[in-house]
């Protein structure tokens, strides 16, 4: 195939591109639009294309991996590069982290690319497309701290197509480009002690605010860890947006939406469950949440009597340069 001295008559130029790439996987070489295939081996090739993707859409039993499947124009180029790196098992039936079935009632998900990076860069461990976990080992598009930490290694060596090495290199290219900024959604990004300075709470109290924040959206650019961490910087730095932006590597405006979402939002799911007079009873709040000293000095030692002590605290926020409201005003 692809030699010059095919007859006049039976050139067939390479102009589908599925024709094109599996071509090139099988002769290793560059094939351009000008190049010619013989009619003969044109339809064989054809033919061997159209049974390939009959196996593979007939090797998947869950309609779920539709999504994952590439369209007719990709095609798969064989795995045949071994490489020592450590992968998980490929069953698609199964969790990759707790091993439970898929079922009508336990649906498992697509790992997201995001994660499958987060698994490789912190624990070396390679996780194949299409693989599937159970929704709840997810917080966005990345693993929890502890699922991360039971992602088990079924093989110590996997076998790469061109598709997964190139894909491999240009994510794990898109985090080491963005380590110049905070970023909360992979683990290994900050340290503990990098959570409690820049935001006032720990890992885990992070996390535990994180899951109340429900109604933002995740986006491409940002996800609801970084909107929670950037209100979080802010309320406790008092940085400017300009100043977050850079830290963020985020646009002005959308430290300035995230600040206004994640507060509407934790408004809406989070305070009224931890803050104020109605998250907490009367008996539950003067049993235990008064102090014995307080209880002695002002209410004979009565188990019923609540009492609080009300703090103001002053909160920086930005002023407009020119604002038609003096320091005067306030
Ligand atoms: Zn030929
Ligand atoms: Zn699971």
């Amino acid at each position: 195939m692809l030699k010059t001295h095919v007859k006049e008559n039976n050139r067939r130029p390479v102009i589908n591109t599925q024709l094109q790439n599996y071509i090139e996987s099988l002769i290793k070489r560059n094939v351009y639009e000008h190049d010619i295939i013989c009619s003969k081996c044109r339809s064989r090739i054809r033919r061997e294309l159209q049974s390939q993707t009959l196996v593979d859409v007939a090797t998947d039993d869950d309609e779920n991996c539709a999504q994952g499947l590439p369209g007719p124009a990709e095609v798969i180029s064989p795995k045949t590069l071994q490489l020592s790196i450590s992968s998980t098992s490929k069953s698609h039936r199964r969790c990759i982290i707790c091993k439970k079935e898929n079922t009508r009632r336990h649906r498992l998900v697509v790992v997201p690319k995001e994660s499958a990076t987060q698994a490789l860069i912190d624990k070396g461990i390679f996780i194949s497309t299409n693989s599937r976990c159970c929704p709840d080992h997810l917080i966005g598009k990345y693993f929890k701290q502890n699922s991360l930490k039971t992602v088990q290694k079924s093989s110590s060596s996997s076998y790469f197509n061109r598709t997964d090495i190139s894909e491999l290199l240009e994510r794990t290219r898109a985090v080491i480009k963005d380590t110049g900024k905070l970023n909360f959604d992979i683990s290994s990004s900050l340290s503990d002690d990098d959570y409690v300075n820049l935001t006032g709470l720990t890992r885990k109290q992070f996390d535990a605010v994180a899951l109340h924040v429900k109604d933002l959206r995740n986006s491409e650019v940002r996800s609801v860890r970084t909107c929670l961490a950037i209100l979080l910087v802010k309320l406790r730095t008092g940085l400017s947006n300009s100043i977050l932006s850079t830290l963020f590597s985020l646009k002005y405006h959308q430290i300035r939406r995230a600040v206004h979402s994640t507060r509407e939002s934790l408004i809406q799911s989070f305070v009224p469950s931890f803050l104020g007079f109605n998250h907490i009873t009367h008996q539950e709040f003067s049993q235990k949440h008064t102090t014995p000293t307080a209880k002695t000095l002002f209410a004979n030692d009565n188990d019923g009597t609540a009492i609080f002590v009300l703090d103001g605290t002053y909160l920086y926020i930005q002023k407009k340069l020119v604002s038609p409201i003096s320091k005067d005003d306030i």
